[in-house]
């Protein structure tokens, strides 16, 4: 069970930088590097220890992790930065790329311009501006500042657990 359990470590700053199982934060724990900043609420029971599995950890020692290359602007990270839902309606269904200049006014294709869009609202804005459409974005379209760290590693399948999100949120980092 232990074995299964997936820790977020973040630096002395509280930006994400890894991943690692229970093990080995329970380690840096006990040496004194880390310390708990959220709970899994899995209690781990020794002959002298008890205490319940970290989610997330903080390292007391900032610990200098070189430049990150830049997220790559594509459709699939245009998704992952929106997390799969319409930024105009909300929905997740039917979705697509759109373009909130249009290109035929002069829009280009970045992060501050394209947003993941449902089909329906796709066709209801047209070649407008959403506000010539009736439509507002949910948040503005902007290049994420890091690169979240599940997007790093897209080949390790590490579900993110719920208390990691408030951590995880590609905004949040200056
Ligand atoms: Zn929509």
């Amino acid at each position: 069970m232990i074995q299964s359990v997936r820790v977020l470590v973040l630096n002395q700053t509280y930006e994400p930088i890894n991943v690692c199982g229970a093990r080995r934060a329970v380690r840096m724990m006990l040496l004194g590097k880390a310390e708990t900043i959220e709970e899994d609420g899995f209690m781990v029971r020794s002959e002298r220890l008890e205490f319940r599995l970290p989610a997330v950890i903080r390292l007391l020692r900032y610990v200098k992790i070189p430049r990150k290359a830049e997220v790559p602007f594509s459709k699939k990270n245009v998704f992952r930065r929106d997390e799969h839902a319409c930024q105009y309606c909300g929905s997740g269904d039917h979705l697509t790329l759109d373009h909130i200049l249009p290109l035929s006014k002069g829009g280009r294709t970045n992060w501050e311009n394209v947003v993941c869009c449902c089909r329906r609202c796709n066709a209801r804005k047209g070649n407008r501006l959403p506000g010539e459409a009736g439509l507002r974005l949910r948040r503005p379209a902007r290049k994420p500042h890091y690169y979240p760290f599940e997007w790093m590693n897209p080949r390790q399948t590490v579900s993110p657990h719920m208390r990691w999100e408030k951590y995880l949120d590609p905004y949040s980092a200056s």
